[in-house]
């Protein structure tokens, strides 16, 4: 793509041409700003280039012979650590918090792209370019919505800022690698978190509302490595509820079709990722890309612990039997639900082999829901890596 100031044109463009992508568009931002120029090449779901991509950014793409390359992407480096003093309010421990911070106060940044929430709705997105550690703190915990974050670009060039750290997930950062060169920035710190499973607000609020004793007391929720979703209320309380007893049939709808579509859960073209899913409970999970997520890491090093990550149990036939299952709508008494989870979360895959376990059952569902609902967009839009992952299972037709 050549990139020239010719995108302040499509400024003109009516409302209804916005969004390609139709159905599929997950909300990333781009095309509310005049960055809409770009949209057939950037958008995600119009042009997936994960690949090309890698190599732009990393100098290589993955290597689908070498195990790990083919699950987490491009990565010098995976380690699971957490702060010795967590940040109050965080989703995790906020090591993502605490980099934007450091890379405030050491200069390196101008500015940092996050997304904080509006001031009726705590789940609702609204993304910002945070200036000061006040800012970056006031968008911590994850707004468990589809979020315009690139909304604010146009900002970045208004404002002439050279220095820019963008935080987001895996469909806004294809976008913005995309259209990298054309933003006059010096330097692109990119900061990425896994993602999957994702919602629009009125979905979240169905998903709340069919699985949490109190939807609206709920600040907090995470599909955790002991496979269930911890909610954490108002009042300091914790809600657990079994993966195995969520009502699938009532769910299938909820989860936005841009996130059933989605192939990039581990965020491959960030520099450094920060998760959970490869961490031992209560840890973070860390993948250093390139030698600018490295940097990155390094700036918080002395507030970290850390440990090796591991990788325990064979995760291939939870996966194989969730497909049917997932694919029928199949909800488990509850009773049977808190044994099943009781019992895999004493024998089931630990460490790497869950994050494999939860890479595996999305992809297979995601392959499966394309190809009936988007058949013609199968072949391009499935990344190698993702076919010749859920090549290893049996599908419904
Ligand atoms: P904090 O310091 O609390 O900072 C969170 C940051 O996330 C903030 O800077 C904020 O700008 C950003 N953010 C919040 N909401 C959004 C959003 N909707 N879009 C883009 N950026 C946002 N990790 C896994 O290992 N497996 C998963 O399946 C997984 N699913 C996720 C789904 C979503 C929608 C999101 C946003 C994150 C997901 N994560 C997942 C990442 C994980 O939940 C934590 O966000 C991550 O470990 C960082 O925790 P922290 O305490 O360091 O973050
Ligand atoms: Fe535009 Fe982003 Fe939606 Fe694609 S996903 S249509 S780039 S807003
Ligand atoms: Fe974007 Fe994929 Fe996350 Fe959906 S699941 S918000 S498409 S990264």
């Amino acid at each position: 793509m050549t990139f020239t100031k010719k995108h302040k044109r499509s400024r003109g463009l009516k409302p209804d041409s916005r969004r390609p992508a139709k159905e599929l568009c997950s909300e990333c931002g781009l095309c509310d700003t005049f960055y809409i120029h770009y949209v057939k090449e950037a958008c995600a779901f119009l042009h997936q280039q994960i690949p090309q991509l890698e190599e732009q950014t990393h100098g290589r793409s993955r290597n689908l012979e070498q195990p790990d390359d083919l699950y987490f992407g491009v990565h010098q480096d995976m380690v699971a650590a957490r702060k010795t003093e967590p940040i109050a309010g965080a989703q995790w421990t906020g090591i993502v918090s605490s980099i934007a911070i450091a890379m405030l106060n050491q200069g390196l940044v101008e500015g940092v792209v996050c997304v904080q929430n509006t001031a009726d709705d705590r789940f609702q997105p609204m993304p910002v370019i945070a200036r000061t550690p006040e800012e970056v703190l006031a968008a911590r915990v994850n707004k468990p919505t589809l979020s315009p974050n690139l909304s604010v670009l146009e900002q970045v060039e208004q404002s002439g800022m050279k220095r820019l750290l963008v935080i987001g997930v895996g469909c806004q950062i294809q976008a913005l690698r995309s259209v990298e060169q054309a933003l006059g920035l010096e330097k692109l710190y990119v900061l990425g978190t896994p993602c999957v499973d994702n919602v629009t607000r009125a979905g979240l609020q169905k998903f709340l509302e069919t699985t949490s004793r109190s939807p609206d007391t709920v600040v907090h929720y995470e599909f955790m490595q002991d496979f269930r979703v911890h909610f954490k209320h108002e009042d300091g309380s914790v809600e657990t509820v079994p993966f195995f007893g969520l009502k699938t049939n009532q769910l299938k709808d909820v989860f936005a079709p841009s996130c059933l579509s989605c192939f990039d859960y581990v965020n491959s073209l960030a520099d450094l990722v920060v998760g959970y899913m490869g961490a031992p409970f209560g840890w973070q999970w860390l993948v250093v890309r390139n030698d600018t997520g490295r940097e990155m890491l390094n700036l918080v090093q002395d507030q970290l612990e850390t440990q090796p990550v591991t990788s325990q149990g064979d995760r291939h036939n939870a996966v194989q039997q969730s497909i049917p299952a997932y694919d029928k709508g199949v909800t488990l008494p509850m009773w049977a639900a808190k044994l099943m989870g009781v019992v895999i979360e004493k024998i089931g895959p630990k460490g790497l082999e869950y994050a494999r376990f939860s890479i595996d059952s999305h992809f297979t569902r995601n392959y499966l829901y394309v190809k009936r609902n988007h058949p013609e967009k199968l072949a391009a839009h499935v990344p190698d890596f993702a076919k010749k992952i859920v090549e290893q299972y049996q599908l419904p037709d």
